[in-house]
């Protein structure tokens, strides 16, 4: 540090129910604003293969077939943060899940004068959801995808590009599933989005929409959180 005053890297978290785009958005992120994604799992993995003092305590438990505790993930990101790569600011995928972990992370984060800038909720319409990715299709053949409501072949049955008729769809794609996945989301984060909003940091965006206005939105807030 060269004693002037450090403007702190921005720390971002992304929520959303999977098939809400969080991937895509996250990486996106990474590319125009050089931010990097931080993923609980990839996290563990790497700090496990590194073998640090927090990735060896972390493969004890999971060897005996434990949950990691909070305490253990801290260490992980803690050690993480300090990595040069995340100069830039990053984004937290995963993690927290609870405010219990919410509140462990502001107090990690004020170790280094950071906070939460932003909590980023993607907001489904649970609905059309379930249509969108209930109605998914792809062809056995060749790969080509299709969708009940959004993109039939021209021929009932039988693949426009390889004119196979076998058809397959992903068991994790039924309705039911994605229903109770979509349930099991909110159940889960409807605390941790409370937390933040009671903040003044939760930032909701409608992850319905274009992926490039959703992708415009984030960087409106990646960039008021990087002035601050
Ligand atoms: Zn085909």
């Amino acid at each position: 540090m060269d004693g002037q005053t450090m403007t702190a890297a921005p720390v971002l978290i992304l929520l959303g129910p999977p098939g809400a785009g969080k991937g895509t958005q996250a990486r996106m992120l990474e590319e125009k604003f050089g931010l990097v994604q931080l993923s609980t799992g990839d996290l563990l993995r790497a700090a496990v293969a590194q073998g640090t003092d927090a990735g060896k305590r972390a493969k004890s438990v999971m060897d005996a077939g434990g949950l990691v505790s909070d305490d253990i993930v801290i260490a992980i990101l803690r050690d993480r943060l300090g990595e040069p790569d995340c100069a830039q600011g990053v984004i937290l995928d995963g993690f927290p899940r609870t405010t219990v972990q919410a509140q462990a992370l502001d107090q990690l984060l004020a170790e280094t004068g950071q906070r939460i800038d932003a909590a980023i909720s993607l907001e489904v319409d649970d609905t059309a959801m379930v249509t969108r990715i209930s109605g998914r299709y792809t062809c056995a053949a060749c790969g080509e995808g299709y969708h009940d409501a959004f993109k039939q072949p021209g021929q009932a049955g039988t693949c426009d590009r390889c004119g196979s008729t076998d058809m397959t769809r992903r068991a994790d794609d039924k309705a039911e599933t994605v229903a109770s996945r979509l349930e099991a989301y909110h159940a889960q984060t409807a605390q941790l989005i409370g937390f933040y909003d009671e903040k003044g940091a939760l930032t909701r965006i409608d992850a319905m929409g274009e992926i490039r206005d959703i992708a415009t939105e984030m960087g409106a807030i990646v960039k008021t959180a990087t002035a601050r």
